[in-house]
Parts: C-alpha cells; sequence; structure tokens
C-alpha cells in the first residue's frame, strides 16, 4: 500500500509540475520560495541583535540606581548590536531595491580611473595600518558605460572582504586586464581562501562559510549577493578563483563600450 501511495504522489507531482512548466509558472514558484527563504533569513538576522539588546536593557533596569559608569559594557554591547542592525538594514534596503527595480540606475560614459580611485584611497592606509600589504596596478583605460556609485560600492565590498579575511602580514593586490572585448579588475589576497564547493554559494544572499569563524568580523552574508546584484545589472560576470598558494581572487569582468 505505502509503494502505491508513493507512486500516486509521485505521478500527481509529476503532473502538477508539468503543467506549471506549460503555463511557465515554475520560476514564479522559485522565486516565491527564495522570497520565503530570505524574509526568514532576514527576520533570523534581525531577531538576534534585538534579543541580545533586549537582554542587556532589561538587566539594566534590574538595577536602576546604578551609574552609567557601571553599565558601560552593557551599553556597549548594546550600541555594536546596534550597529549591525543598522548595517544589515541598509543591506536589506539595498537588495530589496534592485528587487523590485526601484533604484534608478545612473549610467554614463566612463574610464576606469574614474571610478576605481576614490573607492581605493581609503583602504590604502585602513590596510598598511594592520600591518598587510596594497599593490595596485591599474594600467587599463577602456571606455566603460556603468553607473559609477554602483560600481564603486562593488568594490568598497570586495576590498572591505579582502581587508577582513587576510591576516597580519598579507598582502592584498588590485590589478585589471584585458579579455577580448571585456575589462576585467581583479581584487586578489593571499588571506584564508575559498574552497571549491563554496566558490558559487558565497554570492548567495545570508550565506558565510563558516559562521563560527566569521562572527567576530560582523557580516551577515549580503555583501557578495549585492555585488554580484550589482555587476549583474551592468550585464557583467563575478566569480572567485584561487590565488595561488593561498588566498583568493574575485575577478569583476565589464563589457567595453565601442
Ligand atoms: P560577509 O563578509 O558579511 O560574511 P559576504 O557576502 O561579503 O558576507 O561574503 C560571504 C562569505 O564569503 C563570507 O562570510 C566569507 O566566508 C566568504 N568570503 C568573502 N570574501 C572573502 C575573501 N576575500 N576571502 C575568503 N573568504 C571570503
Amino acid at each position: 500500500i505505502l509503494i502505491v501511495t508513493f507512486f500516486i504522489f509521485w505521478i500527481i507531482a509529476l503532473v502538477i509540475s508539468y503543467f506549471l512548466a506549460k503555463i511557465n509558472m515554475l520560476p514564479i514558484v522559485k522565486s516565491w520560495k527564495q522570497q520565503t527563504e530570505f524574509v526568514n533569513d532576514a527576520a533570523h538576522e534581525l531577531r538576534t541583535p534585538l534579543t541580545i539588546i533586549q537582554g542587556k536593557l532589561e538587566y539594566m533596569l534590574t538595577k536602576p540606581n546604578k551609574k552609567i559608569i557601571d553599565e558601560a559594557e552593557a551599553i556597549s554591547v548594546s550600541l555594536d548590536e546596534v550597529n549591525r542592525l543598522n548595517s544589515l538594514t541598509n543591506n536589506l534596503l539595498v537588495l530589496a531595491r534592485s528587487d523590485s527595480a526601484t533604484t534608478k540606475l545612473n549610467f554614463e560614459l566612463t574610464k576606469p580611473d574614474f571610478f576605481l580611485k576614490d573607492p581605493i584611497e581609503p583602504f590604502k592606509d585602513i590596510i598598511n595600518s594592520q600591518s598587510k600589504v596594497f599593490q595596485i596596478n591599474l594600467i587599463h583605460r577602456p571606455t566603460l558605460y556603468l553607473d559609477r556609485d554602483k560600481i564603486k560600492q562593488l568594490l568598497i565590498i570586495l576590498l572591505d572582504n579582502a581587508t577582513k579575511y587576510t591576516p597580519k602580514n598579507g598582502t592584498i593586490k588590485i590589478y585589471d586586464q584585458m579579455e577580448g572585448s571585456k575589462y576585467q579588475f581583479v581584487i586578489s589576497d593571499t588571506g584564508v581562501g575559498v574552497v571549491d564547493k563554496d566558490k558559487n554559494k558565497i554570492f548567495d544572499r545570508f550565506y558565510r562559510v563558516d559562521k563560527s569563524r566569521n562572527t567576530n568580523s560582523g557580516g551577515h552574508g549580503l555583501g557578495l549577493a549585492i555585488a554580484k546584484q550589482i555587476v549583474t545589472v551592468h550585464k557583467g560576470h563575478i566569480y572567485v578563483r584561487n590565488n595561488l598558494p593561498h588566498g583568493s581572487e574575485f575577478v569583476v569582468e565589464l563589457p567595453i563600450k565601442h
């Protein structure tokens, strides 16, 4: 009976998916599922810092006569969590806006130095102050058609990650190259690297390689999802490859305007 029931359900599932595919509903069903997962993950990420802040505030209220100075630890933890919430909600807004295509993109003809230089500057000092080496080797000047602010945001995400995931004495490098009719800029580091099975997944929303390893870095796994979205609206391509002997290279490929 069990086998027959299973078989009947399997046939029904097959028939339903056939009809959904026929009327072109499968992508819609898939995107509903993705949306639900996204909302679940977002709610989960929002709940954790909120619970910590709630706990700290309730604890402070149990001893209302204490001086502010005695509560410094609780206040500082709460402030850290508020900052995390702030950056998380900002990232969620960026993703939600680009999902609903309400963000107006400001495409213009431009050369790489006009969008690569500004974001790189502040990282020079940050990287050097952390006893890491920063090398820049940008030599090409093709004409590209893009939203400069968006590409700057993308570069900040990649440089920020390279800095976060590269230990002291490591090297972070940015260089560019031409690949046929494409322009590529590469952010290379000698950090922890990304194993093969994670190379695609790290661009998914909320995906983090090793949650325990990364808890101190303060992220939520949204940076690369935003990076990918930015590259996609520019009809480009982003991927990660190994930087031998250790570390990773994030390659951004953009079409050239002829
Ligand atoms: P976050 O850094 O906030 O966790 P991201 O979406 O920017 O989120 O990155 C997703 C995951 O990809 C990170 O948690 C990390 O495990 C991995 N990752 C990103 N950049 C690097 C890098 N340069 N080196 C090693 N791992 C990285």
